[in-house]
């Protein structure tokens, strides 16, 4: 069924979204989302909440994750719904995947001081939540609240991509890891934003077979980072790739997000909703 406001993206403090499990799941209901995932970077920590947040609030709940994978020399997201967030291989996969943050940020910091930008990984720090999980975000929001960059696409810009002073390479998990954690959980691998990648065609093809080849099934069609040319471009990808359909905010933070929970176009009626493939798995 498409027709549901169904919002399995979005971000808390947990990582680098600026509202607890508690607010996002009032925020989902009094937008009218009807079912919902908090979808957290490399980390389960806030699912249990979660779960009783959106009970609480007579929502109906996906387990979430977006893990960071490393494909063809691009940092890829993938989604994991539905899975048990006690599962081992699941735990200690995203455990690893976080684990290099921390030496990272150190290195963002020593790139941005360079740059003459000096005291960010403490500035950084302020902004973090759960102290395994620093992220860009964390500092881009450091360098807007001292004046640096006028809000945080411009810091992402300037300072954090790539060939930027404070850009700095990392390697994450593997797809194919990544897709089998999700998979062994029970749960449902979905490929995040894909209209966001700088793949080249062949590199595109490329993670689409190699995805569904490791055992992956769904795509994001309509997300807060695709345009409405890209929902039309990934519907077609879902079809030609015989994927279910996922639809998510990727909501962060009220002052930051352009797109809040529940507020997208729904998913086009002749896809497969992801949650189709996950009825026994909503709680
Ligand atoms: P990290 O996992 O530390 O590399 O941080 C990635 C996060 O940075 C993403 O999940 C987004 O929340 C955020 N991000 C990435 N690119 C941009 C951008 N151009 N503007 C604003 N936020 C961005
Ligand atoms: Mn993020
Ligand atoms: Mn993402
Ligand atoms: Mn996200």
């Amino acid at each position: 069924m498409s027709i549901l406001n169904a919002d399995l993206h979005c971000h808390s403090v947990v990582s680098d979204g600026t509202l607890t499990p508690e607010e996002l799941a009032a925020r989902a209901a009094s937008n009218g989302v009807e079912l919902w995932s908090l979808t957290d970077h490399d980390e389960i920590g806030g699912q249990h909440r979660a779960a009783a947040a959106a009970r609480a609030q007579g929502l109906r709940y996906l387990t979430g994750t977006e893990i960071s994978v490393t494909f063809a020399g691009e940092t890829v997201h993938i989604v994991g719904l539905g899975f048990d967030p006690a599962d081992e291989g699941m735990r200690q996969g995203l455990e690893q995947t976080r684990g290099g943050r921390g030496g990272r940020a150190r290195e963002i910091a020593a790139g941005l001081a360079t740059a003459g930008i000096p005291g960010t990984y403490e500035g950084a720090l302020k902004y973090v939540g759960n102290p395994a999980l620093i992220s860009r975000t964390h500092f881009a929001r450091y360098l807007v609240e001292t004046g640096v960059c006028k809000d945080t696409a411009e810091v992402f810009r300037r300072y954090l991509t790539e060939g930027k002073p404070g850009y700095v390479p990392h390697r994450w998990a593997a797809l194919k890891d990544a897709v089998r954690w999700i998979r062994e959980a029970g749960g449902v691998a979905v490929i995040a934003h894909p209209a966001r990648y700088k793949f080249t065609a062949n590199e595109e093809y490329a993670l689409f077979t190699e995805f569904k080849a490791h055992g992956g099934r769904a795509v994001e069609v309509v997300t807060g980072s695709h345009t409405v040319a890209e929902y039309a471009r990934y519907a077609d990808t879902a079809r030609e790739f015989g994927l279910a359909a996922s639809r998510g905010s990727d909501f962060h933070s009220p002052g930051e997000s352009h797109t809040d929970l529940g507020q997208l176009p729904f998913l086009p009626a002749e896809l497969t909703p992801v949650w189709d493939l996950l009825a026994d798995r909503i709680q």
